[in-house]
């Protein structure tokens, strides 16, 4: 199984000429205003502003325990964080009031540093499922393997693949795969992927980031992403418009590509604010 290595996506949208509907700049999707989350009576989360508009990429990167997963988590609705200040519209709603399930039936999509095994549920299912809630009118099993079919045809995925249970033995290349098939038949305006590239070799990363251009290029540039790694590697493939650096909670810094190939260069320590 292999996604089409050979044509990382590597314009941006508006870079490609994709038009929006608004000139050059897409709507607002996602708008975070002051973010603060704590899990018990720890802060973690202390004053995020983040604006995310149609069609761009977000590199969030930051050493570990900065609070990038958190960030996801709390976007997500995991019931083990408290948001204690700030406000987070989605496509101009109030996302925080939203349950975890409204959240990705409206559009937002989050992969998993750590993604669940479900054993018994076989892919195709799990999808058809997934892709009903999201839908006034069910659709049919008939149609439903044709839609699958194209969709793992666009990423160059085997067929057998479908019939497996959800990540029940899978590799970390298999589950990043199995998340970017979940991408492409959800069709969501918003992913957040946390640390897609984590434990990936450099093959599967490539299957990885392909199959995300793939889809990004099918649907004129949606989803819009936010890509948080630690690492720059996977940005060779996945090109940002965006790049910010979170550090203890906060974003200390924000810039375009550059900033990215800068911190590869001189890791994080010249960036991060000296305690005094
Ligand atoms: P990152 O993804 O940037 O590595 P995290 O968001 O996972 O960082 O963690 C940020 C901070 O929150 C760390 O100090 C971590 O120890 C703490 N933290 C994360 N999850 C929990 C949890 N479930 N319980 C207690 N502390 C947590
Ligand atoms: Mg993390």
């Amino acid at each position: 199984m292999g996604f089409d290595k050979t044509s990382p996506y590597s314009k941006s949208p508006s870079e490609k000429g994709i038009p929006s509907e608004k000139g050059k700049q897409g709507e607002v999707l996602l708008n975070i205003q002051n973010l603060s989350a704590q899990i018990g009576e720890c802060p973690i989360l202390k004053g995020i502003s983040l604006t995310v508009r149609e069609g761009e990429v977000h590199a969030i990167m930051g050493p570990n325990g900065s609070g990038k997963s958190t960030l996801s988590k709390v976007l997500a609705g995991h019931p083990s964080y408290d948001v204690t200040g700030g406000t987070v519209d989605f496509k101009g709603k109030n996302l925080l009031t939203m349950a975890p399930d409204e959240r990705s039936i409206e559009g937002l999509f989050l992969a998993f540093q750590y993604p669940q095994e479900i054993s018994g549920v076989t892919i195709l299912n799990f999808l058809r499922t997934a892709l009903n809630a999201r839908r006034a009118e069910p659709i049919s099993a008939v149609d439903f393997r044709k839609l699958l079919q194209r969709k793992m045809d666009l990423l160059g995925m085997d067929k057998g693949f479908a019939s497996r249970f959800v990540n029940d033995g899978f590799s970390g290349g298999e589950k990043k795969r199995n998340e970017v098939l979940q991408l492409a038949v959800l069709e969501p305006s918003l992913a957040v992927l946390d640390e897609t590239d984590s434990g990936l070799d450099i093959d599967a990363l490539r299957v990885v980031s392909s199959g995300v251009n793939a889809i990004r290029e099918e649907r004129c540039g949606a989803p819009a992403v936010i890509l948080i790694t630690h690492y720059n590697r996977i940005l060779d493939y996945i090109k940002p418009d965006f790049v910010h650096v979170l550090s203890d909670g906060r974003i200390i810094s924000s810039g375009g590509p550059a900033l990215a190939r800068e911190l590869e260069e001189k890791g994080y320590d010249w960036i991060i604010p000296k305690p005094d």
